[in-house]
This record gives C-alpha cells, sequence and structure tokens, in this order.
C-alpha cells in the first residue's frame, strides 16, 4: 500500500524521490491540474543541496542555477558593505539561485524516471485513519488507501486541516510587492543587494538565465491603498526602482507580479497517527534569508528515510524523532527570519541608524560573518540529544557529517538517501568493503578509512578519530554514532534501536 504523498510542490516531490530511491512504493496527488510557473522561492542553501546530492541532482540544479557569493547593502547607487558568505566546509558552499518552477521541473523529470507519475487533478478533500492504513477522498470522488500518508499541501493545507492540527500563528502586518522584471543595463552591484530606507526594505536579486531578469521585493506596508489593488504594474515598480534601488535603470518588461502578506506559523504537531506534515504545511514565515523551501527539502528527506525503514521492517518508533527533530528546527528558523523582519522593518530614523551601523560591523567581523553563514546555508542544523561532550574532538551523535577529501572522491560522495554509512577507522578488525547502493535501510554501506583511502589523514581528522572506531552516518547525512563498538554501530545500521539512539 506504500505511502500517499498530498502536493508536488519541492516538499512533496523530494519525499516521494527519497521513498522511490529506497523502493518503497508511493503516490503523488496534486490538485494542479498544470505544474505551476512561478519563480516564488529562488534559492537553494548548500544543506539543502548536500541532501539532493544523495539523490544524484545536484549537476542537472548547477547547470540550470548560479552561485550566489553574497549580498550587499546599497544607498542608492552606493554599495554600503558587503557581506560574503564565508564558503563552509561544504561540498556547495554558495546559495544557488534557480526559480522554484524550474528546481521542480528538475525533480518531477527525476520521479518519473523513478517510475512515480503525478497524478495531477487530485484534489484531497477528507483524511480518514484506521488502525492499519489512512484513506483519502478526492474532490472528484475517487478513494486512495494507504499506509502513510505525508501532507505536503503548501501553507493552506488541508491535510492539517483534516488532521485537527492548528497552525499557531498570525499575521504580522507587512505587505510586499514581488515581482520578475527585465532591466535595460547591469545593476551596480553584484547578483544581489538591499536598500533600507524609511520605508522598510526593498531587495534585488538577479535570476538565472540570459535574460537579464530580477526580482524585485519591495516593503508596500505604509502604503493604504494597497488593499484595493490588483498588483503593481510597470510605472508604480519603475517609481520604486527610482525612489528607492539603484536610481537610473529601466525596466523594460513585467514577467510576474504578487503581494505577499507576512505571517508566521509553526504546525503544533507534525504527526497525527499514520500522517505527517512536511514543508509550508508544518510551517510558513517571510522569505527573508531564502529559508522556508529549504527547510520543506530537509523535512522531506528527514520524514521519508524514517518511513522507508519501517516500510523494510524498522520499528515504527523510528518515527517518532521525525517531529522532535525536524519542529524545533522550524521553530528557530522562525524566531531567527522574525528577528530579520524586525530589523529590517524599522521605522525610526534614530533606530534605522544604529541597525545600519551594526549591519555594517557584522559584514566585517569574521566571527560574526561565519556564523550568519553557517546559519543561513542551514549546515549548523543538527540533532544533538544532550550536552556537547567537552574534549571530545570531531562530531557527535546527531551532528551533521563533515566532509572531507578520500583518495578517491569525498565522504559525501559515499552518502546516499538510500542506505546507511559505515566509516571504519584502522585500526579495525572488520575488512572494509566498497560502498554500493543498497535498496533498504538494512545495512550500512561500508568505507574503510586508513592510510590508502585517507592519504592526507583530513578524514580522521575531521571525525577526531585518529586511533580506530567508528561513525555511523543516517541516509540524511547525521551521525548516529561514533564510538569503538562496530557491532554497536552496525546494529543500529538495522534500526534495531531505533527508538533510542537513531
Ligand atoms: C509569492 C511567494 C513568494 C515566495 N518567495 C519565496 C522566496 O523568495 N524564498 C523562499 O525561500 N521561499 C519563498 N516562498 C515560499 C516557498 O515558495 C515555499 O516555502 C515552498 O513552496 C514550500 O514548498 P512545499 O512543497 O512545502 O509547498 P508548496 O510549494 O506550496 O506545494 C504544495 C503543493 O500542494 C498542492 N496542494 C494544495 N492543496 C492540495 C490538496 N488538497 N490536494 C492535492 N494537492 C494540493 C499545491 O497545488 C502545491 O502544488 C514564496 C512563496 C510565495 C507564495
Amino acid at each position: 500500500m506504500g505511502v500517499l504523498i498530498v502536493g508536488a510542490g519541492p516538499t512533496g516531490m523530494v519525499a516521494g524521490l527519497v521513498l522511490a530511491a529506497n523502493g518503497v512504493a508511493c503516490r503523488v496527488l496534486e490538485r494542479r491540474a498544470q505544474p505551476g510557473t512561478s519563480s516564488r522561492a529562488l534559492g537553494l542553501q548548500a544543506r539543502s543541496m548536500e541532501l539532493l546530492a544523495g539523490l544524484g541532482l545536484t549537476g542537472e540544479i548547477e547547470r540550470i542555477a548560479y552561485r550566489l557569493p553574497g549580498a550587499s547593502m546599497m544607498r542608492g547607487d552606493t554599495e554600503l558593505s558587503r557581506f560574503t558568505w564565508v564558503p563552509p566546509q561544504s561540498p556547495y558552499p554558495y546559495t544557488y539561485v534557480l526559480p522554484q518552477s524550474g528546481l521542480e521541473a528538475v525533480l518531477r523529470d527525476r520521479l518519473r524516471a523513478a517510475g512515480v507519475e503525478i497524478e495531477a487533478g487530485a484534489q484531497v478533500q477528507t483524511v480518514t485513519q484506521g488502525e492499519t492504513a489512512v484513506e483519502v477522498a478526492l474532490a472528484d470522488g475517487r478513494e486512495m488507501t494507504a499506509e502513510w500518508l505525508i501532507g505536503a499541501d503548501g501553507s493552506r493545507s488541508r491535510v492539517r486541516e483534516e488532521l485537527g492540527i492548528e497552525l499557531a500563528g498570525r499575521e504580522t502586518g507587512e505587505t510586499y510587492y514581488l515581482a520578475d522584471i527585465v532591466l535595460d543595463e547591469r545593476p551596480p552591484f553584484q547578483d544581489s543587494a538591499m536598500w533600507l530606507g524609511p520605508a522598510g526594505p526593498f531587495m534585488l536579486m538577479r535570476l538565472p538565465g540570459a535574460d537579464e531578469l530580477w526580482r524585485i521585493f519591495a516593503d508596500m506596508t505604509d502604503m493604504e491603498s494597497l488593499a484595493e489593488r490588483p498588483g503593481p504594474g510597470v510605472a508604480e515598480l519603475q517609481a520604486l526602482l527610482g525612489e528607492r534601488g539603484p536610481g537610473r535603470l529601466r525596466i523594460t518588461e513585467v514577467q510576474w507580479t504578487s503581494i505577499y502578506r507576512t505571517r508566521v506559523g509553526l504546525a503544533t504537531g507534525y504527526r497525527r497517527d499514520r500522517a505527517f506534515l512536511a514543508g509550508d504545511a508544518a510551517h510558513v514565515f517571510p522569505p527573508f534569508g531564502g529559508q522556508g523551501m529549504n527547510l520543506g527539502i530537509q523535512d522531506a528527506v528527514g520524514l521519508a528515510w524514517r518511513l522507508a525503514g519501517v516500510e523494510h521492517g524498522a520499528p515504527v518508533d523510528l518515527l517518532a524523532a521525525y517531529e522532535t527533530e525536524r519542529r524545533p528546527v522550524a521553530a528557530a528558523t522562525i524566531r531567527d527570519v522574525e528577528s530579520r523582519r524586525r530589523l529590517y522593518a524599522l521605522r525610526n530614523p534614530v533606530a534605522r541608524t544604529l541597525r545600519d551601523a551594526l549591519l555594517r560591523y557584522g559584514s566585517r567581523v569574521p566571527g560574526a560573518a561565519r556564523q550568519a553563514s553557517l546559519q543561513n546555508s542551514q549546515l549548523d542544523v543538527g540533532y544533538r540529544r544532550g550536552r556537547r561532550r567537552l574534549l571530545t574532538r570531531g562530531p557527535q551523535s546527531g551532528d551533521r557529517a563533515p566532509d572531507a577529501a578520500l583518495a578517491e572522491g569525498t565522504v559525501h560522495d559515499r552518502l546516499g538517501v538510500d542506505h546507511f554509512t559505515l566509516l571504519v577507522f584502522a585500526p579495525a578488525s572488520s575488512a572494509g568493503k566498497r560502498p554500493g547502493a543498497r535498496h533498504s535501510v538494512a545495512g550500512p554501506v561500508e568505507v574503510r578509512i586508513d592510510d590508502e583511502t585517507d592519504p592526507t589523514g583530513a578524514v580522521r581528522d575531521a571525525y577526531g578519530l585518529r586511533r580506530g572506531g567508528y561513525v555511523l552516518i543516517r541516509p540524511d547525512g547525521y551521525v548516529a554514532y561514533r564510538g569503538r563498538d562496530g557491532a554497536a554501530a552496525r546494529r543500529l545500521a538495522t534500526c534495531a534501536e531505533a527508538g533510542q539512539t537513531v
């Protein structure tokens, strides 16, 4: 019976791909008859790219995205400061800019290649749960049954409503114009910039492609008559560009516009029995820092590998950690985005002067820039339980598995959403095996780390294991075990002790 996924946005499709990679049957139900074409979210962060690498998608994404290395803070045509992303220890140390519709096309093609068709025009109306199955009824009268259900149906989630889960939150009172426009020439900054004027933030970001398309993001909260308008036109956007952005440029075409009213909300729970929420169905917040779609992708991987484990025989308590791990990450992201929103929305001139000085200072202090960059890339997300053990070098259980160069490729090349990976650090008694794809989470792919595979010692340094030991890495790239007991690590990989430690 497998898994029913409601919603073919980035979250639902990534969940489908992870299940398919694990050989688990799934169906993706999508209300719309045709795929959406609006650009909406524009950035994939480093952590999402690492996970999409486990699905073999990053080559295709890099072909259509560009690498954004930083952003400028501007006044008129003058750059006041430049925030450079400090490349974190990741194979993908940038924000990868591409329109959401472009990413969705990549995911759709890959799903089809994996044998999963999206059922278009399938609008879920009701969800009913039984002991061993969950049933949905569609608007066209069809009924479908599965063992598990993923509600990835966006911020106004019908699944969430049907499960009786509240989205605790509120409207925060700002209104923004979003528009994708063509400019007659390049602006005086590299790819992304923000102006923090008395009317709130105004941002410009280049979209990939040859047609010089730019996204405008303008705070319009102070414009009282906005409610009656259908959306911004060329003349109004041109006036905004002149008054609040780089003055002299001309808009030659407007391709897409939207009015966005800010709200924040977090589902009070991520699960009801056999049904789960993921992505915007579980959390909504404004797009500062480009976090929303990325959280959804990571929810999808975090949930789908666990469902696959259970489908392959692991105890159902493997599923409990989905909510306990992912919901606090969304709560922390909402807190961070909220503090940015408040900071950017300041109107008082004295407060604005102080804020601008603080931001400029932050862009020049390497420690602050590095911390901001780690947070924005979502590389700092982890699920450690308990305190950090002092005097312990290397990652601990729950930390993201660091990457490091092997003689051939890197550690991350050996990870994948369809298997645990066991790094066996020499000297160790067990014979190593070369990695190969698995279709269940039943046993780990083993990678031996010794003088031959790790000639520079980079992996042993990154994992703090110079004198032998084992590191078990979960399908979503987090450390499940680090220590000297190989048998315990292998047992964990079968998820037999899932409820306690994985
Ligand atoms: C105008 C706009 C601009 C945005 N800009 C940014 C940005 O700049 N940066 C950023 O990070 N994020 C941005 N976002 C947010 C980003 O688009 C979301 O975080 C992202 O789309 C979440 O993906 P998802 O798959 O969880 O949900 P969605 O992309 O919303 O996908 C949900 C899918 O479920 C389908 N569906 C809904 N109900 C049903 C049903 N009953 N039955 C079947 N299918 C159903 C929908 O048709 C949709 O395809 C923006 C959002 C909007 C609306």
